[in-house]
């Protein structure tokens, strides 16, 4: 017997429902403005993520899943996340051309070789949102709307931390005092963070260790450090988070994990789902494109994991806070008796069915009473009983599985009388 490689889930049909009801608030609420669906590939060349989010990530550094190239040994690599891969087609395929801002939405597995625990597992779900071409914090602000958007509509509590994390001009500035700081405390660091004072200090901020978290609280913070234009940009972003009616704290310690975000980065953090609680993360990366050989064209984007989405609902659920939608039940069950009933009673499911009404028939060959008891398992809401009696009287009663009180005769060729009283 095999069993499903560490850190994967199956996601079995009674939890599928629930990822049905949050595709479907991310469709109709990324519809609603204005962003259209781009599928891209599941692997990528590794120069993309390299150079894309950067050689000194966790991302590139521990967590790739490279495959190498049968042909002529190109190493690929299962995408970790999407900004990347989103850029390199819009600049293959020169949608830079088309009407700005540009508005991509995604939805699909990411994959990361991680130490899979509660919240964090090595293939994961994210919907993902890039919008290029629109420079100013508004774009910022509606970006962020369109997360608060989908988070609030699956009525999940979340928190909007936001932070300013500079651009290429005062990132240098910041970037000394982060050194100097951290240099007088280098020897209590973990040593992955030793090395990241050489090459990213940024990266500290992001370090999960305690001991690092705490040395962390007391850094130099990004925002006292911003330039003129980068400081009116994020105070533009808080304003117009005010207008929006968007709640946010800033919260300093948000630097993001990927090397191409400049200014504006945020994330939105569950009350809910205890350590792994970043349901969302995002910020702005305007040298991406060019970094990635396209035209100098700004983006802002977020990734939200849909595993730690399922998993709050599912918590929420739990404590009575949001009802988790349920497999569909069919409306009718027809328990045909004998071989010409049988052929009746698939012809109606059949028809019910064209109707856009689910219903369901005796394909097993079971007696009536396994039939019973699979039409109760199913949860059908009535049930019909054909044998050679009904067929030959042309009527049937139809019984309200859970009501003894509902119940009536019906005409077995008024599929439309039929409909009417199962549907309701
Ligand atoms: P973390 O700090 O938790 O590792 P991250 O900064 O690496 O997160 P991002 O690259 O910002 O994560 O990805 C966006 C979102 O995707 C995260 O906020 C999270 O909800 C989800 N996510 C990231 N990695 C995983 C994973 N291994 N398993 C499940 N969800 C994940
Ligand atoms: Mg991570």
């Amino acid at each position: 017997m095999f069993q499903k490689p560490k850190g994967t889930v199956d996601i079995l049909p009674k939890e599928t429902v629930i990822w049905h009801k949050m595709e479907e608030v991310i469709r109709t609420s990324a519809a609603n403005a204005g962003f259209n669906e781009i599928r891209i590939p599941t692997f990528e060349i590794s120069g993309v993520y390299r150079r894309g989010v950067g050689n000194t990530t966790d991302i590139v550094q521990k967590e790739m899943f490279t495959l190498t190239d049968k042909g002529d040994g190109t190493e690929m690599c299962l995408r970790p996340e999407g900004t990347a891969g989103v850029v390199r087609s819009v600049i293959e395929n020169g949608l830079f051309n088309e009407a700005m801002p540009l508005k991509l939405y995604y939805i699909g597995p990411f994959f990361r070789y991680e130490k899979p625990q509660a919240g964090r597992s090595r293939e994961f779900y994210q919907f993902g949102v890039e919008m290029f071409g629109a420079a100013s914090a508004y774009a910022d602000a509606s970006v962020i709307a369109l997360a608060s958007d989908v988070l609030t509509k699956l009525e999940i509590g979340t928190t909007l931390h936001i932070n300013s994390i500079g651009c290429p001009e005062c990132r240098p500035k910041y970037r000394a005092a982060l050194c100097e700081y951290f240099k007088s405390r280098e020897e209590d660091l973990c040593p992955t963070c030793r090395e990241r004072l050489k090459t990213n200090p940024l990266r500290i901020l992001d370090c999960k260790s305690p001991i690092c978290s705490e040395i962390a609280a007391g850094a130099p913070k990004t925002i006292d450090y911003l330039c003129g234009d980068c400081a009116d940009h994020f105070e533009k972003l808080k304003q117009s988070l005010d207008a929006l009616g968007i709640a946010y704290t800033v919260n300093p310690k948000i630097v993001r994990g990927l090397d191409y975000y400049v200014r504006t980065v945020f994330e939105f953090i569950s009350d809910d789902i205890g350590a792994q609680s970043t349901v969302c993360g995002g910020g702005r990366y305007d040298g991406l494109v060019g970094q990635l050989g396209g035209p100098a064209l700004c983006g802002i984007g977020f990734g939200m994991g849909l595993t730690r989405l399922a998993l709050a609902l599912k918590v929420l659920a739990e404590k009575g806070k949001v009802t988790l939608p349920e497999i569909n039940a069919p409306r009718l069950y027809i328990a045909p008796m004998g071989e010409k009933a049988a052929v009746y009673a698939l012809r109606t499911v059949k028809l019910l069915r064209d109707k856009g009404i689910y219903a369901e028939c005796d394909i097993a060959s079971r007696s009536l009473k396994a039939q019973m008891k699979y039409a109760d398992k199913i949860g059908a809401r009535y049930c019909m009983v054909v044998g050679d009696n009904e067929l030959e009287a042309g009527k049937a009663e139809l019984k309200n599985m859970t009501d003894k009180d509902d119940r009536c005769e019906i005409v077995l060729d008024d599929i439309c009388a039929v409909a009417e009283k199962i549907a309701k």
